[in-house]
């Protein structure tokens, strides 16, 4: 197994970002997760919303599946605005499981703290890796899978999965064949 960064432009590979990447496979157990930062890309227009002045998170997702996926990796777009879902406020980030896909939207984890922008962040990927492997909300708030509603419950939990959690973690990671490259 393995995982694709997708940053939206003006995000891009730098000290910020590549922090994420290398902290990410220490909440995967092993054996060790390869995470790769591609090339940032644009977002499409058509997938912003001028009413709400926020971004269509199933758009993206739909976007980058269709030009970006990587179908031989575990696929995560981090998007500098602000997404929504039809019927929600906003979403801190959103998870195509079917697609291998998913969105993490940075504009509502800002931080004038690097350390807690970065716990945030971390957070909200691995929440969202999570349902890509097919695990579902849990009810420990301490635990990854907790479902945040507010920024002090994404600082209350933390990128770690609670032991019923990393159980599911393995189990996703044994049954699945290794990824193959074309
Ligand atoms: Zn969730
Ligand atoms: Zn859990």
């Amino acid at each position: 197994m393995h995982i694709v960064i997708t940053p939206f432009e003006p995000l891009q590979a730098d000290a910020k970002t590549t922090r994420v990447q290398a902290e990410v496979p220490i909440y995967l157990g092993p054996p060790s997760v390869e995470v790769r930062i591609v090339p940032a890309v644009p977002s499409p227009p058509e997938a912003y919303n001028v009413r709400r002045r926020q971004w269509d998170a199933a758009r993206l997702i739909r976007w980058i599946v269709d030009h970006h996926r990587d179908r031989t990796a575990l696929n995560v777009a981090l998007h500098p605005g602000d997404l929504y879902v039809p019927g929600f406020n906003f979403v801190f980030g959103l998870a195509e499981p079917a697609c291998e896909t998913c969105i993490i939207g940075l504009a509502r984890l800002q931080s004038s703290d690097p350390e807690r922008w970065h716990h945030r962040v971390l957070t909200e990927v691995l929440h969202e890796i999570g349902h890509l492997m097919g695990l579902e909300h849990c009810a420990t708030p301490s635990c990854v899978m907790f479902f945040s509603n507010t920024i002090r419950e994404t600082d209350a939990k933390g990128p770690a999965f609670c032991p019923k959690c990393q159980h599911l973690v393995r189990a996703y990671r044994q049954g699945r064949p290794p990824s193959r490259r074309p």
